[in-house]
């Protein structure tokens, strides 16, 4: 069932995406060659507790950290470690959750670490335009969740990346996960449309050799079956009578 935002709904989402664009932006400025990824789940969820917000990913069916650290092949859910430390060249993703006067934010960023390959920096920037090409693809009433994905998928592939599949976007309110599911790849004509008031979580996994994954056996984190480097690029939107709002930018 989609569950409909008012303006006033979507304000209050707006104030917890905020908390979590700004948790990100102190990730990304606390990344560097010999960071402690523990540290820096400590750093967030500090954050965030400050701002009178819960770290909503902490403790969801059972996850064992505030945020999401991924490194390099590592795709999506990541556990941030003592043992886990940043090296130079490596790209890493955070996934940051936050709940405000139970209302969710959702949004996750990709960068470098110190300095990096051309190649890893072009899959991170693709990552981003990607969310781009899909989010202003979106006209209200009009496009389908199948003109999203194929959208975000046909631009990605266009780079001869791989779009995760077993991985998907969702729609976000009172709850992280809500309905619909919003697959980064899809069929035009498909799907049901996208229309105002409806809140998503729109997020593109993209690797730089197969789509297919593999989810070890700490039960969490997902890594790509080749090994080679993944990015993932997220922000939770609001679609309205005025057009698409980015809450968590
Ligand atoms: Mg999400």
């Amino acid at each position: 069932m989609i569950l409909i935002k008012s303006s006033s709904q979507i304000a209050e989402m707006r104030k917890a995406n905020q908390i979590v664009r700004d948790t990100l932006a102190l990730l990304i400025e606390h990344t560097k060659p010999g960071a402690s990824t523990y540290d820096l789940n400590r750093l967030a969820h500090d954050y965030i507790t400050s701002q009178n917000a819960i770290p909503s990913f902490l403790n969801y069916h059972g996850f064992p950290a505030s945020i999401c650290v991924s490194v390099d092949s590592e795709v999506v859910h990541g556990i941030p470690s003592k043992k886990k430390i940043l090296q130079e060249g490596q790209i890493v993703s955070y996934d940051v959750g936050a709940i405000l006067n139970g209302w969710h934010g959702d949004a996750a960023r990709t960068v470098g670490v110190g300095l990096i390959s051309a190649d890893c920096q072009k899959l991170i920037d693709v990552t981003e335009q990607s969310f781009f090409v899909g989010v202003n693809s979106i006209k209200s009433g009009v496009t389908r969740l199948g003109d999203l994905g194929y959208a975000i998928q046909s631009y990605a592939e266009s780079f001869g990346y791989g779009v995760v599949r077993e991985l998907v976007g969702h729609g976000i309110g009172r709850q992280m996960h809500e309905d619909p599911n919003v697959p980064n790849f899809g069929t035009p004509g498909r799907g049901m449309r996208l229309s105002s008031g409806m809140t998503i979580a729109i997020e593109p996994m993209i690797t730089m050799g197969t789509e297919q994954v593999d989810w070890l056996n700490d039960g969490w984190t997902v890594k790509t079956r080749d090994r080679k480097p993944a990015a993932h690029y997220e922000n939770t939107i609001a679609i309205t009578d005025n057009g698409i709002e980015i809450l968590s930018l």
